[in-house]
């Protein structure tokens, strides 16, 4: 590992209370002179402007944030041992999930929640993804690989390198040590199969926090219903719907590779996928048809990405929900079920809500909240950093 330095950094008075209160998060506009740390993973010791001694944390840039506060303690060395203790008591909190024989696919250590921001631990049957959210906790490499195969017998052991400019994919060679994984790497959630690939892209094939949302639809609100999953990915809300009864699926994607990944996913669960619809299309677009053809669905989901570019348009959830949930609601049965769902972490589930209620007055229909989730037990959070819980997840019955 390369030496690394520790500074002295004071925060403001005004951002004094933040970190008293323990916010684990390092924003740049707290500090009084960012500018005189130049390297990530240096080591800051944070002060107020009158001395008083507030934590360790490390300069890594991300998204948001200059860096991440990882102990209160002056003398706190960033040694294997100090790792060991974090991931160990991450490991811990997730016994169950280890024991688990029906679900093999969780989060081990979730950044800040667990301790130390800027990278996660995914669990897959065995084998550890590691994601680094910026360059600076990447020094910390060796130390964090050796822990996981000292202490937990990995099969394999992969990384994600996100800390391009705005948390973007360095595209590379993510396998690191051990056994490659097979492609693809069959997980359980709940007992239905997942294809996982390790080293194919920025994702790999499933999103874990969406585990109870999937869950629900498959025992509360799927049979006997027909289903339209939107911004579809790999299928994997369809596949828990087609086995909790659903009359049929229809997923809707712009990605080409959605197809065969999707396909793949019925397959593997022993679902025939001509028996369902998968469309490779601009949700955009598949809107316009299906208000125009006059289509209705009894479920409808809608979890899209925050932001997204395609050839026609710039989307944001900020700025888009409300038309999109807008159009979902066009197609929505009465009395049937809309699950809205987004990750964007700049805005809380009351924002969320209000955009909800906005669409549906808009048109004057009447809806009532069902059910709401956020992240799910393995993505543990910090009690003192609530923004952490990206996750928002509504089901909304409407009723008129
Ligand atoms: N809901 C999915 C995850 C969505 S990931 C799940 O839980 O598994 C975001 C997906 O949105 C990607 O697969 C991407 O191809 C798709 N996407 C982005 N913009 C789109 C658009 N305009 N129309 C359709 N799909 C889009």
């Amino acid at each position: 590992m390369s030496k690394q330095e520790t500074f002295p950094i004071t925060i403001k008075n005004k951002y004094l209370k933040t970190y008293k209160q323990n916010n684990p998060l390092i924003y740049r506009e707290a500090l009084k002179e960012p500018g005189k740390i130049k390297t990530e993973g240096s080591l800051l010791d944070l002060y107020s402007e009158n001395d008083q001694y507030m934590g360790k944390g490390y300069y890594g840039k991300q998204n948001k944030g200059f860096g991440w506060v990882i102990s209160k303690n002056k003398n706190c060395v960033l040694n294997e041992s100090f790792f060991r203790a974090i991931i160990g008591a991450a490991v811990k909190r997730r016994s169950s999930f280890y024991i688990s024989q029906e679900t093999t696919a969780f989060r081990v250590f979730n950044g800040e929640g667990d301790g130390f921001g800027g990278f996660t631990i995914d669990y897959f049957d065995g084998f550890y993804l590691i994601t680094w959210y910026n360059k600076g906790v990447y020094i910390w490499k060796d130390m964090i690989v050796a822990c996981l195969e000292e202490d937990l017998e990995p099969k394999g052991i992969y990384e994600k390198k996100r800390f391009n400019k705005d948390g973007k994919y360095v595209d590379a060679n993510d396998f690191v040590q051990g056994q490659k994984a097979p492609e693809p790497l069959i997980v359980l959630e709940n007992k239905v199969k997942f294809a996982i690939y390790l080293d194919d892209g920025p994702m790999v094939g499933v999103f874990l926090d969406q585990r109870e949302v999937r869950k629900t639809i498959r025992e509360v609100y799927a049979q006997g219903r027909s289903v339209l999953n939107t911004f579809s990915y790999t299928g994997a809300f369809s596949v828990f719907a087609a086995l909790g009864g659903a009359i049929k699926t229809t997923s809707v994607d712009l990605a080409n590779r959605s197809r065969p990944k999707t396909e793949e996913h019925f397959q593997i669960n022993g679902i025939d996928p001509e028996s369902q619809d998968i469309i490779v299309e601009d949700v955009f677009n598949y809107f316009k048809y299906a208000v125009r053809k006059a289509l209705c669905f009894d479920l409808v989901i809608l979890d899209p990405p925050s932001f997204a570019r395609s050839k026609k348009r710039t989307f944001s959830v900020a700025k888009d929900y409300v038309d999109l949930l807008k159009d979902v609601i066009q197609i929505t049965s009465k009395g049937g079920v809309i699950v809205a769902s987004t990750n964007y972490s700049n805005f809380d589930m009351k924002k969320f809500k209000t955009f909800i209620d906005i669409a549906f007055k808009e048109l004057s229909e009447d809806y009532r909240v069902r059910e709401t989730f956020s992240l799910p037990e393995d993505f543990h959070i910090s009690p003192d950093f609530p923004e952490g819980d990206y996750l928002k997840v509504v089901f909304i019955e409407k009723l008129s």
